[in-house]
């Protein structure tokens, strides 16, 4: 008996020691490490508290392994938490390269590519918290994290087996600013004020439409990461904001869809939105909805690029982000339609009201994540196949019906744009080449070193849906298509809008030359991995001046390195010419003297810039001085002004950020130039957030007495530059005569909400130095300008820019362009001795519309005169 015990003993012994180490008897909960469970009310767990706790989880458990992908605006690591098997873990590199293999098709052929799929894992990346302020997500991640290595039940245990699960936090400095904001107003009147600042250190909530731009390091990080090194097979991003009093929102999604998307895709998206629907369902979580305010149209989000990566992905919209604070809701408050509870096919199960705890949002993203992971484990292997038959189907598509793609001149207007365009499209994993010997394509002959994007490549639909014009559905014409009842109604009025944006075409917006190919090219050409147009270098050999033609956005970054090294620069106020060759108005004149010439050739080079030697020419010109810049930022997180001062930081102008008491103390000659108020509607610009909202601090706006003081401003010399509806506030606050026509348009008749416009400049106007003639812009709901006859003896009113007189839409869909024909886009006030830039449209939308940045460019230039 007694050896028998002690035979026990020895035996229990070796199986502790054996025991895998995802047991789950080491493993830390976060309610063992933090103290409180995940979502626990009144507790946010922050981004470096989350990483120390994985951290902890690396150390006691090799079902997980930590990855850095970069550091954040901020500085932050990027990390992300591979969750697996033991067995998986060790081979993610064999599993890595089995995804790379099958989603770039090539090489491969079927029969591989099913070995492949047999052999590989399902890559399921699940995230949390992109939008900061949208707590419940990331704070599930971190339970989810927990779960998935120690809970014992078949059904983890087998996505465990079958499925590598990317957990991840993708905006760690986002997720830290919103639980310290409300960690400072917990227990304060102002416990769910609103963050009063952007929680992305430029782009705020746009940091998901920036996922084919990649203008911050967060989109381009995470794009380096999915995109050329671990190649998921789903990618799931969660959000917060399902419309009260819905509880979660799921695929399918709204109409209209992208005719972009693979048909593959998209029914697996359906698969995918109806299994965490049923996981949810099946737990009897109330409250789940599907196509409803939601769709696929723009492509910019980070699941539609991730789609046309022939990455299956997946979001979800939860309930509520009151930070960690429980609300209760009563039927009472339910929108009318939502009251009687009616159910539908996407509605089958509404909720009655009640409390809803951070918890609960909480329990509903781990449902739909374990129920995403658990269709990847049953289905891994059709899934795997499913990656390599889309980019399959798409290279065999595009080789038969057009567009078989576009071509890129060498000759580009701004060469420096068109790098930039081509060096994204590097970066989005597409593949460009150059042709090697000169070619025709459609009847015109073009030489080598020609770049060449071909439709025909495993992710050619995202070259199509970003290159081709947008032809925007007018879902009115196909209600059979999209009403699913019986008898569809056909709308006359209004307009059926889109959850974004209608037209974006990229070569428009940046205004870089691109010609769709309508026959298949074959012609000899190489794989390039970075743009390399011709670069610019010193020409001519007059004996005054260094002259730089003001055709390249890059010229704003050197004139601001000219001033900086106190070189004396001179802008061209007329055309003028020098050994032959015509130089345009806002020309850019550097004597000889003020800057050296091999730094000059440096420059020249780096920034893609054309520069010519010249003699002294006969021209009028104004010396250019420091601008000194004041960009107004509102204590109401405004994106706009975000993009404003990335577009400004990215082109070297100084600027300083200012706020509501400074406008309101005024004095603002003393110390700016230009004061630049990005869009933001005149009472909230004024009035701000009301008192009682917010922490004293963040109350108000700039107040009546800060008009007051805008106006002396420019009275005295200042220039005022507004942006979109910032507009009105100069319109009616300085009774400028001037009247914004889209205030008196019906929604019946004027619909226009995001699209390419065409536009006429005029080139002799100070503020379009450098525009071509005519060029795209892009236009929402923008204030469009009827002139108005000036008072006695003031200056009138100069357009800069007007909408075209004949067709105006270039890419997407309005009604009503008539209303638009014509009229000024982009006007001059004369207002004292300083002046009034209204900028209708969006010269600076997501850093993408590059053709029309120098307008701002010039309103700053042209201050300091
Ligand atoms: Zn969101």
């Amino acid at each position: 008996m007694k050896k028998y015990l002690s035979l026990s003993i020895i035996f229990s012994f070796i199986i502790i020691l054996v025991l895998p180490a995802s047991s789950s008897n080491k493993i830390l909960s976060p309610e063992g490490f933090f103290g409180f469970k995940a979502g626990a009310d009144f507790h946010l767990i922050n981004y470096e508290q989350a990483v120390k706790y994985w951290r902890e989880l690396e150390k006691t458990s090799s079902g997980i392994r930590l990855f850095e992908y970069g550091k954040s605006s901020e500085g932050r690591p990027m990390i992300f938490a591979a969750v697996s098997s033991e067995e998986n873990i060790a081979s993610l590199d064999r599993l890595k390269e089995i995804s790379k293999k099958l989603s770039l098709v090539r090489g491969l052929t079927e029969e591989e590519a099913k070995k492949l799929a047999q052999e590989g894992k399902a890559i399921v990346w699940v995230d949390g918290g992109l939008h900061a302020t949208e707590v419940a997500p990331a704070q599930h991640i971190i339970q989810l994290t927990y779960d998935l290595l120690t809970d014992d039940s078949p059904k983890i245990k087998k996505i465990r087996d079958e499925v590598v699960a990317m957990l991840a936090l993708p905006n760690p400095d986002g997720m830290d600013m919103v639980a310290e904001w409300y960690e400072k107003n917990l227990g304060t009147p102002y416990e769910t004020s609103p963050l009063p600042w952007l929680y992305q250190k430029y782009i705020g909530h746009d940091n998901n439409r920036d996922s084919y731009m990649l203008s911050v390091p967060e989109t381009q990080n995470l794009n380096q990461l999915l995109h050329h090194e671990w190649y998921p097979h789903i990618f799931y991003n969660h959000h917060q904001e399902s419309p009260f009093p819905t509880l979660i929102f799921v695929p399918p999604d709204s109409e209209p869809t992208n005719p972009n998307l693979h048909p593959l895709l998209l029914r697996w998206q359906n698969l995918i939105g109806s299994a965490i629907a049923l996981g949810l369902e099946a737990e009897g979580k109330q409250g789940v909805i599907s196509r409803y305010l939601f769709d696929t149209w723009y492509p910019g989000y980070v699941t539609q690029v991730c789609d046309f990566h022939n990455i299956i992905s997946t979001f979800s919209e939860t309930f509520l982000f009151n930070y960690a604070t429980p609300q209760f809701f009563r039927v009472e408050e339910f929108p009318e339609e939502f009251k009687d509870f009616t159910t539908s096919l996407f509605f089958t199960n509404p909720w009655k009201g009640g409390w809803w705890h951070l918890r609960d949002a909480v329990e509903y993203c781990l449902t739909a994540s374990k129920s995403v992971l658990d269709l990847a484990a049953k289905h891994r292997e059709d899934l795997l196949y499913a990656k390599y038959a889309m980019g399959k189907e798409t290279m065999e598509r595009y080789e038969k019906e057009p567009p078989y793609g576009w071509i890129m001149p060498q000759e580009q207007r701004d060469a420096g744009v068109a790098v930039d365009l081509i060096n994204k499209l590097i970066a989005l994993d597409l593949e460009v080449y150059e042709a090697e010997t000169p070619f025709k394509a459609d009847g015109i002959g073009y030489p080598a070193g020609t770049y060449i994007l071909p439709t025909s490549q495993p992710f050619g639909r995202l070259l199509k849906t970003l290159f081709e014009i947008q032809v925007y559905p007018d879902l009115r014409v196909y209600p059979m298509l999209w009403q699913s009842i019986v008898e569809p109604i056909k709308l006359k009025i209004p307009p059926l809008q889109t959850y974004d944006v209608l037209g974006w075409t990229l070569p428009l917006q940046m205004g870089v030359k691109a010609v769709m190919m309508n026959s298949l090219l074959d012609i000899k050409m190489k794989r390039i991995w970075k743009a390399s147009l011709k670069q610019d270098s010193i020409s001519g050999h007059g004996n005054y001046a260094y002259a730089v033609p003001y055709e390249a956005n890059n010229c704003a970054i050197a004139v601001n390195r000219f001033l900086k090294a106190g070189a004396e620069v001179l802008w061209a106020r007329q055309s003028f010419s020098s050994e032959g060759k015509t130089f345009l108005p806002g020309t850019f004149i550097v004597p000889l003297s003020g800057f050296p010439e091999q730094k000059m050739e440096e420059l020249a080079r780096e920034l893609f810039i054309d520069v010519k030697k010249i003699n002294r020419p006969s021209v009028r010109t104004s010396k250019l001085k420091q601008p000194r810049v004041g960009l107004y930022q509102p204590w109401m997180a405004n994106m706009d002004e975000g993009w404003t001062r990335l577009m400004l930081e990215n082109h070297e102008f100084p600027l300083t950020s200012l706020h509501n008491a400074e406008i309101r103390a005024g004095l603002l000659n003393d110390r700016y130039d230009v004061v630049i108020l990005p869009s933001q509607s005149p009472d909230s610009i004024i009035n701000g957030h009301p008192k009682g909202t917010m922490p004293p601090e963040y109350v108000g706006g700039i107040s009546e007495a800060g008009v007051m003081n805008l106006k002396k401003f420019v009275e005295n010399g200042g220039t005022l530059a507004a942006l979109g509806s910032a507009c009105d506030l100069a319109i009616e606050q300085f009774q400028l005569p001037i009247k914004n026509i889209l205030r008196s348009l019906k929604p019946e008749d004027f619909f226009a909400s995001g699209l390419l416009l065409n536009a006429i400049f005029d080139p002799d106007r100070t503020i379009a130095y450098g525009l071509p003639h005519e060029a795209a812009v892009f236009f929402a709901e923008s204030p469009t300008f009827q002139i108005l006859p000036a008072s006695d003896g003031k200056d009138a009113p100069l357009a800069v820019a007007r909408y075209s007189a004949k067709e105006i839409v270039l890419s997407g869909w309005m009604l009503g362009e008539s209303y638009l024909q014509n009229k000024a886009a982009v006007v001059e006030v004369p207002f004292g001795k300083g002046r009034v830039i209204l900028l209708g449209f969006r010269v600076q939308h997501r850093g993408q519309t590059k053709v029309t940045f120098k307008l701002l460019f010039n309103a700053i230039f042209s201050s300091a005169l």
